[in-house]
């Protein structure tokens, strides 16, 4: 019967299709990473510094948030932290709805496989791999057939411009290059989040902007970045802003986009309804 219009009872009302302003409001999509009260004290040589004091944020499946603020202010540690790479001193940390904050070393290990995928500002690629082969492998490790893995590797380099690249050695590569390599490793397995710390801390300005493209692109298809910055002209490309000042949140923003105007018969067609 699917598909076949119904016949109507004489004298029944056709269906009514509901108005834009009754339709029922969608309903809040379920937080991607959550913290509460997180800190982060490292202690070594009877020195004591508090690196996160108390940071509680919230990010939203999809959403693009840089983490700004002056040198020494805890990015990287919070970053290292929210990644596994570091453990929590104190406070919890929820990631797709699961508190992740108590797990073992192993347990992180595999969870990163799975949802989150990380770039740093030296690249970090095996350098006694192939090119191909670093991207690969974090797919592998997610448990991908190596047919998957290398489908997905081909599709990354290409759609970075490095497809040509994929049987060199990572030093046979400029700094762009290897930064793409990076990026399409850390995409490789589909994260639900990608972490970078200063991805573009190490280019000249043309290959800040090529990867910056590449962050914007997979943002536009539905990623989720948390990066750490200085340049503002790269935090202009997230959602939201968040400022950390001595291991805490001082400002916590989301960019507006500049609303576009009214200015056509079209647009009052579409304010009316
Ligand atoms: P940012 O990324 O904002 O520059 P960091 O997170 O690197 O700041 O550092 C925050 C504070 O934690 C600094 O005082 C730094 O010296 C200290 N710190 C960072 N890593 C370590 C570590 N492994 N051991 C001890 N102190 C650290």
């Amino acid at each position: 019967m699917r598909g076949r219009a119904r016949k109507l009872p004489p004298g029944a009302d056709p269906p009514v299709t509901p108005r834009l302003g009754e339709l029922p409001a969608p309903p809040t999509p379920p937080g991607l990473l959550k913290t509460s009260k997180l800190v982060k004290v490292y202690r070594a040589d009877g020195v004591t510094v508090e690196a996160v004091r108390g940071v509680d944020i919230e990010v939203a499946i999809g959403e693009f948030v840089a983490i700004m603020g002056p040198s020494g202010s805890g990015k990287s540690t919070l970053l290292h932290v929210l990644g596994g790479l570091e453990p929590a001193t104190s406070g919890e940390i929820w990631l797709r709805g699961k508190r992740v904050d108590r797990l073992s070393t192993a347990a992180w290990a595999i969870l990163r496989r799975q949802h989150i995928g990380f770039v740093f500002q030296f690249f970090n690629l095996l350098s006694n791999m192939t090119v191909a082969d670093n991207v690969e492998l974090p797919a592998l490790l997610a448990g991908a057939t190596p047919r998957q893995a290398r489908k997905r590797r081909e599709e990354l380099l290409a759609e970075l411009g490095i497809a040509d690249k994929a049987g060199a050695a990572p030093a046979r590569l400029s700094g762009g290059e290897q930064q793409r390599v990076a990026l399409a490793r850390a995409l490789a397995n589909e994260p639900s989040v990608l972490m970078a710390d200063e991805p573009t801390g190490n280019l000249d300005s043309s290959n800040t902007r090529d990867v910056l493209r590449l962050l914007r692109r997979a943002h536009a298809g539905g990623q989720a970045i948390l990066m750490v910055t200085h340049d503002a002209r790269v935090a202009s490309l997230a959602d939201r802003v968040i400022n950390l000042y001595d291991g805490m949140v001082a400002d916590d923003a989301k960019i507006v986009p500049i609303p576009r105007p009214v200015n056509g018969v079209a647009d009052v067609l579409e304010l009316r309804g």
